[in-house]
């Protein structure tokens, strides 16, 4: 099949192309789209065959669920059984944004979409582009991200392409992903309240409007004993083929280790990518340096993330070293996906 790229201006959205993209979705077709976080690998939630085609398209395992994207609020009642106060508190505080509640489903949501799970995760898009395709598609589009499965999330069409081209119908470009990584996963399903996935919504964002909410262990534990709640996590994803290893420690220290560990691998005849920040990028003798951005303004951090991940593959790097970016507010959700990446291998200066 040939995939057809269409381009679309946030300032003048052409309401033709949002028709075109919807009929292909409400037809059981697949179209990516841009949303605030990374693009979506977009599917009619309510139509199980779209949602097999879905995982098919991405080679993403079955029992994997997929998230309901609406563009109304009112919408959630359709497809949630249940919508505690707290839930509709946080709707109120963060959607439309990068915020995804988990909820009993009701039987209108087919099982296909949700992996098989009694319960529905739903999110409201801030994007423009993404509010106007979920309205021309019927209201209920499923998204995963737009990635084949394990790689790197996608924060531009360009990447969408790289991974699924020829494997769906339409791509709606919007340029770059403004955050760049995936929804904060809420479960409210459950007596207290629990964070699956961290993202730019914090726990301290979410507690302040609800009180106390827990984590899922899985979300930082290298351990893989612990099950995570959300299937999705449990799956290795965002790697880069070369072998990704963290250095965490103070800066200066850090700076010197992969000096260190930079010299050594070419000693050995490997070719090392390094991520840095703004900051220290300067201070690397060796290797193929990426910055991520300037560390004083973190959301250049999480929007640059899975792009340099994803350049590293157009390189013919052997291992990369990254700096560590636990320090920024949103570090948790910087470092559950670097560590995913990175497949837990860290070394401690
Ligand atoms: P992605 O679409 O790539 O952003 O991944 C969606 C994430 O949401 C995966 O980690 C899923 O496991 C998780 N997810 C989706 N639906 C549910 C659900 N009903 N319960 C728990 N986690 C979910
Ligand atoms: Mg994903």
């Amino acid at each position: 099949m040939e995939t057809q790229i269409r381009k679309l201006d946030y300032e003048a959205i052409d309401m033709n192309t949002i028709e075109e993209a919807g009929r292909v979705l409400k037809e059981g077709g697949l179209v990516a789209f841009p949303t605030e976080t990374v693009y979506g690998l977009g599917g009619d939630a309510l139509n199980p065959a779209s949602s097999e085609k879905i995982y098919a398209a991405k080679g993403r395992p079955s029992d994997n669920p997929l998230i309901v994207h609406i563009a109304e609020k009112a919408d959630v009642y359709r497809i949630a059984e249940e919508v505690p106060e707290q839930a509709e508190r946080l709707m109120e505080a963060f959607w439309p944004g990068p915020l995804t509640l988990i909820f009993s489903k009701k039987d209108l949501v087919p099982d296909k979409t949700t992996g098989g799970l009694s319960t529905v995760a739903v999110r409201m898009p801030s994007d423009k582009i993404a509010a106007a395709f979920i309205r021309a598609s019927g209201g209920f589009v499923a998204a995963p991200s737009a990635n084949a499965s394990g790689r790197p999330s996608t924060t531009t069409a360009a990447h969408v392409a790289e991974d699924l081209n020829g494997r769906i119908e339409m791509i709606l470009d919007g340029g770059q992903a403004v955050i760049g990584l995936e929804s904060t996963i809420v479960d409210v399903s459950g007596d207290l309240p629990v964070i699956l996935r961290p993202g730019v919504i914090t726990g301290t964002m979410i507690e302040a409007v609800i009180g106390p909410v827990e984590t899922d262990r899985a979300v930082i534990a290298p351990d893989s004993h612990v099950r995570p709640k959300a299937p999705g996590m449990k799956y290795r994803h965002y790697a880069p083929r070369a072998s990704l290893t963290i250095v965490e420690g103070e800066t200066a220290a850090v700076v010197a280790a992969v000096n260190e560990l930079t010299a050594k691998a070419e000693a050995e005849g490997k070719r090392v990518g390094i991520i840095a920040a703004d900051e220290t990028a300067g201070c690397y003798e060796k290797g193929l340096v990426r910055s991520l951005g300037a560390r004083s303004r973190e959301e250049e951090i999480s929007r640059h993330l899975f792009e340099v991940l994803r350049g590293f593959d157009e390189t013919d790097v052997d291992c990369i070293y990254s700096e560590s970016f636990g320090d920024a507010a949103i570090g948790q959700a910087i470092m559950n996906r670097l560590l995913k990446a990175a497949g837990h291998r860290v070394v401690r200066v």
